[in-house]
C-alpha cells in the first residue's frame, strides 16, 4: 500500500480559506495513494488558549493540556468535514482514539508508542485519515500536549511507524533557509541539509521544525520535505548525509533570543558541585544548553555561568534558591537580555578557520562573547540580544551565505 504523511502547519489552517487549500491539496494526492495528514491548530489558537491559563495561573497540568490541545480537534473535524462533501472518504482521528501513547510529562510529553495496527485498520475503511498533532494520552487515559510546535513531531513518529514513503511538512515559507529571511533578505533556501545539521538549525532556533521531529526522523531515516502550503514548489529534503553530494562547511546561520543566563557566583571549588547543581535541574526536566566554569582566582571560589531558555529562568533560580544549603553560593544573577547565535555545516568537521572566523567577524562588530559551545558541526556564541541581527548578518555575509544558488 503507498501511504504518505502530509502534515500542515497553523498558518495552512489559519481560517475555512485556507483550509479548502489543504483539502486541494490532499484531494490531488489522495488520487495516487492512501494519505494520513496530520494537522496543528489555526495560527494563534494555541497561544490563545495558553493565556487563559496564564490568566487564571492554573497549574493543573490535566486542565492545562485539555486547553491547550483544543485547537487541533477543531481544525481536523473541518478539514475532514470538507473532504467528505468532496466525496473523499476521511476520518478524522484525536490522539487519543490512534492511540498515541505518551509518558506523563505534561506539556513536553514524549511518544512512547503508536498502536500501528490501529491504524492499518483504518485505512482498509478509509482513504484519509486526518490525525490531530500535538497531543496523545498517557497510561492512567489523561490527554497531554507535545511541546509546543509538537504536531510536526506527530507527523515524524506516525511516519515512522507505519513505514509511509514520505512525510512532507507544509508550512508558510517554502523550505529552510541559509538564516531567518525576516533578518537577512538576501537568505537564500537551501535544496538539500542532512538531518544532523536539521537538527542543529533547530535546537539553535530555526524555528521551521519541532527539534524532536527532527530526531526522530534520524533514528528512523525517514526523509522529511519541508514546503509551502502556498506555492506547492519542491522545498528543502532532509536527507542522510551520504545522499549530500557535497558537504557545505557552514550551511545556515541561526539564532535564539529564546535563551537566559544564569551566574552563580561564589561556589566552592572542589569535586561534586556542577553535579549537584545540573542534578536539581535536570531532575526538574530543564534543559541546561551552555555552561561555561571560569578558574577559580584563589583555589577556594569558582564561579558558574549556563543558559536556559526564558521560561524556565523563574523556576530554575527557584529550585537553586531553595537549595542554597546544598551548593553553598555567594550569589546569583540571571539575565534574559541574552541571544545564541549558531552557524552550522556538515563540512565544518574536516575543515579549520570556521571558530576563527565567527569570533573575527564578531570583533569587527565590537560584539562581545559571553559564552561558546561548539559541536562537531556547530559553532555557538552567547551575545547581548541587541546585537542578534547585525550579528546574524554579518555572519552570513562572513560565511558567503547569499552566494548559495
Ligand atoms: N498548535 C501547537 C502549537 O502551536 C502545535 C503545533 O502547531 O505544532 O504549538
Ligand atoms: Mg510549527
Amino acid at each position: 500500500m503507498n501511504l504518505i504523511v502530509m502534515k500542515f502547519g497553523g498558518t495552512s489552517v489559519a481560517n475555512i480559506k485556507k483550509i479548502n487549500n489543504v483539502a486541494n491539496i490532499v484531494e490531488k494526492e489522495a488520487t495516487k495513494q492512501k494519505i494520513i495528514v496530520v494537522l496543528s491548530a489555526m495560527a494563534g489558537v494555541t497561544n490563545e488558549m495558553q493565556s487563559y491559563i496564564d490568566e487564571i495561573e492554573s497549574n493543573e497540568k490535566l486542565e492545562n493540556d485539555l486547553i491547550l490541545t483544543s485547537g487541533e480537534n477543531v481544525t481536523i473535524a473541518i478539514l475532514s468535514a470538507i473532504l467528505k462533501k468532496r466525496n473523499i472518504n476521511s476520518i478524522p482521528l484525536l490522539g487519543w482514539q490512534v492511540p498515541i501513547i505518551t509518558d506523563g510529562n505534561h506539556q513536553k510529553a514524549k511518544i512512547l508508542n503508536i498502536n500501528k495496527k490501529r491504524i492499518m485498520d483504518f485505512l482498509k475503511d478509509f482513504d484519509v485519515i486526518v490525525l490531530a498533532g500535538f497531543q496523545g494520552i498517557n497510561i492512567e487515559g489523561n490527554i497531554t500536549s507535545l511541546g509546543r510546535g509538537g504536531s510536526d513531531t506527530t507527523a515524524v513518529a506516525i511516519a515512522s511507524a507505519v513505514n509511509a514513503d514520505r512525510c512532507d511538512i507544509y508550512t508558510d515559507v517554502d523550505g529552510v533557509y541559509t538564516t531567518d529571511p525576516n533578518v537577512v533578505s538576501e537568505a537564500k533556501k537551501i535544496p538539500k541539509l542532512a538531518f544532523e545539521e536539521m537538527l542543529e538549525m533547530s535546537s539553535s532556533g530555526a524555528k521551521v521544525l519541532h527539534t524532536r521531529s527532527v530526531e526522530l526522523a534520524m533514528k528512523n531515516n525517514l526523509i522529511l520535505q519541508v514546503l509551502s502550503s502556498l506555492t506547492q514548489k519542491p522545498g528543502t529534503l532532509i536527507v542522510d548525509d551520504k545522499k549530500l553530494i557535497e558537504k557545505e562547511i557552514v550551511s545556515g546561520v541561526s539564532y535564539s533570543k529564546n535563551e537566559s543566563k544564569i551566574t552563580i557566583s561564589g561556589i566552592p571549588d572542589k569535586p561534586g558541585i556542577s553535579a549537584k547543581i545540573f542534578g536539581l535541574l535536570a531532575n526538574k526536566n530543564i534543559n541546561v544548553d551552555m555552561i561555561v566554569q571560569n578558574i577559580s582566582q584563589d583555589g577556594i571560589n569558582a564561579n558558574i555561568t549556563f543558559t536556559i531558555p526564558n521560561n524556565e529562568v523563574h523556576y530554575a533560580k527557584e529550585i537553586l534558591e531553595n537549595n542554597l544549603g546544598k551548593i553553598n553560593f555567594k550569589s546569583l544573577k540571571t539575565d534574559e537580555n541574552v541571544s545564541k547565535i549558531s552557524v552550522i555545516g556538515m563540512g565544518m568537521m574536516s575543515q579549520s578557520g570556521v571558530a576563527k572566523k565567527m569570533f573575527e567577524t564578531l570583533a569587527n562588530m565590537s560584539i562581545n562573547i559571553l559564552a561558546i559551545s561548539t559541536s562537531e558541526i556547530k559553532i555557538s556564541v552567547l551575545i547581548n540580544e541587541e546585537h542578534t541581527d547585525i550579528a546574524v548578518k554579518s555572519l552570513h555575509d562572513a560565511y558567503n551565505l547569499k552566494m548559495k544558488k
